[in-house]
């Protein structure tokens, strides 16, 4: 599966949508520290951002910087007119509580679906915004027309922002749906039964051919940086058995930025009223 192709595309169609808008679209992201991973993905993330022509604001603060002034600097940005998204580039520091911050943020302007609001309107199926990775997930295995209802997929993690997010969708597309996590005892049990099978772990090669049904659609969502460069979850040899497999890099990454993109222009709609955000 071809997430670059693809994404390219869903970039292509978000740069008309924002010609189209009437209005300057804004996004503005928040980095605090400088870990050097979270750096590399916020700037992946602008350089997709400007290129489509949405005003992207790129916000940092020191690794010092207390939760107070994260959280007045969320507030100002949920009161900033010209800002329709916001994501806080997670992990944050440990002295300050990733929940406090994303609790703040208003949930109209939360691309990244994180905010309990979003994350309970995923849970009841009717959905606001969603996170950018399992809506990447979901669009390569549409792409590809693989069929969900009524196919065992299974994920391997259980994350608020990939693991638990994708095992929704699957489960609101009709599939059947098991979540693997660090304490399933016996994994290749279950991943050998898996049509549709998800790995979002960060274990290079935690998934070896032999755990992998003939003909499944494996989705590798995994970044592990090695000397070597990127790798994902999925070992390279599953491609000879599995009917299809994103590679890394190349797969779901370019889709995560790509559905930003789109959560973005749907945060404006939300604000100009044209959609309705399911918790107003
Ligand atoms: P995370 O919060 O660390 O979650 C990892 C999950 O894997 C946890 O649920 C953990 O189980 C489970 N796990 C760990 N060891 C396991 C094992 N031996 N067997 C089965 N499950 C195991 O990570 P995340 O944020 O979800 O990200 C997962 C991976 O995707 C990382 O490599 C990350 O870099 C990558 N990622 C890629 C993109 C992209 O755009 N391609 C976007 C986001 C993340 P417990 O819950 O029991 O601890």
């Amino acid at each position: 599966m071809d997430g670059k192709e693809l994404a390219a595309r869903i970039r292509a169609d978000v740069a008309r949508q924002v010609a189209a808008f009437g209005r300057p679209i804004g996004l503005a992201t928040v980095l605090v520290g400088d870990d050097p991973a979270s750096d590399v993905y916020i700037r992946l993330k602008h350089k997709a951002t400007l290129e489509v022509g949405i005003e992207a604001r790129d916000l940092r603060l020191p690794a010092t910087a207390s939760e107070q002034e994260l959280l007045a600097l969320v507030a100002e940005l949920n009161a900033d007119d010209a800002v329709d998204g916001i994501l806080v580039q997670l992990p944050l520091p440990d002295r300050i509580d990733e929940n406090h911050v994303i609790n703040a943020i208003d949930p109209l302007k939360d691309v990244d679906g994180i905010h309990p609001v979003n994350a309970g309107l995923l849970v009841a199926g009717t959905t606001g915004h969603v996170p950018g990775t399992p809506l990447g997930v979901l669009a390569l295995l549409d792409e590809y027309d693989v069929e969900l209802p009524g196919a065992h997929a299974v994920v391997i993690g259980r994350s608020d922002i990939v693991g638990k997010p994708a095992a929704l969708l699957l489960l609101h597309r009709h599939a059947t749906v098991t979540v693997c996590h660090s304490r399933t005892r016996d994994l290749a049990s279950e991943t050998s039964r898996a049509d549709v099978l998800v790995a979002a772990v960060g274990v290079p090669g935690i998934v070896q051919p032999g755990m992998v049904k003939e003909g499944a659609a494996v989705i590798d969502v995994g970044i592990t940086r090695t000397d070597t460069g990127l790798v994902g979850d999925v070992a390279p040899e599953v491609a000879e058995s599995a009917g299809f497999l994103t590679p890394v890099p190349g797969g779901v990454g370019p889709m995560t930025i790509a559905m930003l993109l789109t959560s973005t222009i749907r945060a404006a709609r939300y604000r100009e009223g044209e959609l309705a955000h399911p918790s107003a």
